[in-house]
């Protein structure tokens, strides 16, 4: 495509972007389960006002928009307070919980190459359900990972954990919740290890941080997974997940300015002047951060409290209706509105791909083999005909399975199949560069 030699009218722009939109998918009528996180009207319109009325701010710079950093480190102190920190505790924001956990691991890199000099190759401790950008973190920043299973609940195994820490090890890591089957890792275990090795514990809670503690207010079992817990260091909460603000901001927060000294960054030498820097990015979108401040103001713990109550009835039906299937099962026991089901009968790619017929828009996991949901309130209309679809496709799976093993069961088939998982990442890698290239076609089969 040609750069456009004459600009075409305003009126234009928006029908091609409305021609555009056509085949997205349907997040407003709930047929997605994951990238938006929609509370309903009142609350996009706010954080909407909010992100225009600051659309050209730029939090580069604290020291020219006072009111990014009044809105900044307000944020970090309301969301200290949520999180059981006391007067020591500090934080950042950032773009988002990659962002989040990205800073977090390269600060815990610089502390002990301060710290802990005789560590020549530092390692962080992974349970395998940690976010993938874990992984990448560990990647961009030259930490080696070790991996550890879960157990039946799949929970980090803590036993495995200990085993495997050693002289090298920085930091171990859990998740509250951990997003493959949305289930809590028991961080006070973990911080056990953390205080009797002298390592840091990261606590990944960017899905669950302002989900689970309006669900403990509202009488939900939930175990203490933040501050609350001795030897948690740092933790990660995405306010553009179930906080509702606008996409592009995530709070981390550490237990004290000790150790968030090792995420910033300065140059001194440079001809631009005098250069620091808190976190990956350099612009930094104050809409955002606005939408943040405006959306916790607005709701408040008990709008929260509401808000979560409601999602988590609406998770307890579908997951009551998901367990009326005798061919499926939930795996482990989910407490907020992250979960997965399996099938031990059926292939749930196959299944994935019946429904995506259906106008769904379907995340499918293996290891082991699921399908992903997150529930949000724009979910309430969508539980039966979800259901009606499901039914629909089971009876069309289990009636001639062999027309299904195209498409998503294939590929999921063959990167199980293939014990080099190199091999496996380089094609993905290959399908996904073409794939954002002009005229490139996403082809699975
Ligand atoms: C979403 C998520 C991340 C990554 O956050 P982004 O905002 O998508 O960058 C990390 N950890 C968990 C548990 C998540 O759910």
């Amino acid at each position: 495509m040609n750069f456009p030699q004459k600009g075409i009218s305003e009126a234009e722009v928006f029908r091609r972007m409305e021609e555009y939109k056509a085949d997205d998918g349907k997040w407003k009528d709930g047929r997605t389960f994951s990238l938006v996180y929609y509370a309903g009207e009142e609350i996009t319109a706010l954080t909407e006002r909010a992100y225009r009325e600051f659309f050209h701010t730029n939090a580069l710079n604290p020291f020219v928009f006072n009111s990014l950093k009044r809105f900044e480190t307000e944020i970090i102190s309301m969301t200290a307070n949520l999180f059981h920190g006391d007067a020591d505790t500090v934080g950042s924001l950032t773009s988002g919980g990659s962002e989040s956990l990205l800073m977090a691991i390269k600060t815990y890199r610089d502390e002990a190459r301060r710290l802990k000099p005789h560590i020549k190759e530092p390692e962080m401790i992974l349970p395998i359900t940690a976010h993938a950008s874990l992984e990448k973190a560990a990647h961009y920043f030259g930490v080696k990972v070790v991996h550890v299973p879960t157990d039946k609940d799949y929970k980090a195994d803590i036993k495995a954990v200990e085993a495997a820490i050693n002289d090298n090890t920085i930091l171990i890591l859990g998740s509250a919740p951990q997003y493959p089957q949305g289930i809590i890792d028991p961080i006070a275990e973990l911080g056990a290890l953390a205080l009797k090795y002298g390592v840091r514990l990261h606590v990944d809670a960017c899905l669950g941080g302002f989900t689970l503690p309006f669900l403990k207010e509202a009488g939900v079992d939930i175990p203490p997974f933040d501050f609350a817990v001795p030897g948690v260091t740092s933790l990660s909460a995405d306010l553009h997940k179930y906080a509702f603000a606008a996409k592009g901001v995530s709070v981390l927060l550490y237990k004290n300015k000790d150790i968030r000294r090792f995420q910033y960054f300065s140059y001194a030498d440079w001809p631009g002047g005098l250069f620091i820097s808190p976190s990956a990015t350099g612009t930094r979108p104050g809409g955002a951060i606005a939408s943040a401040w405006a959306v916790l103001n607005f709701v408040g713990k008990e709008g929260y409290i509401k808000i979560h109550k409601k999602i988590k009835d609406l998770t307890e039906r579908f997951l009551d209706r998901i367990r009326s299937f005798p061919e499926l099962y939930i795996l482990g026991d989910p407490k907020a509105g992250i979960f997965a089901f399996g099938s031990n009968t059926l292939n749930v790619h196959a299944l994935a791909d019946i429904l995506e017929h259906s106008g769904w828009v379907i995340d499918q996991q293996s290891n082991p083999d699921c399908l992903h949901f997150m529930i949000t309130p724009a979910h309430e209309n969508v539980i039966e005909p979800f259901i009606f679809d499901l039914k629909t496709a089971i009876a069309l799976l289990k009636a001639s399975p062999e027309k299904y093993v195209g498409g998503s069961a294939a590929l999921y088939g063959m990167s199980a199949a293939i014990p080099d998982k190199v091999q496996v990442n380089e094609y993905i890698l290959e399908i996904y560069n073409n794939f954002m290239t002009l005229g490139g076609k996403f082809n699975l089969g």
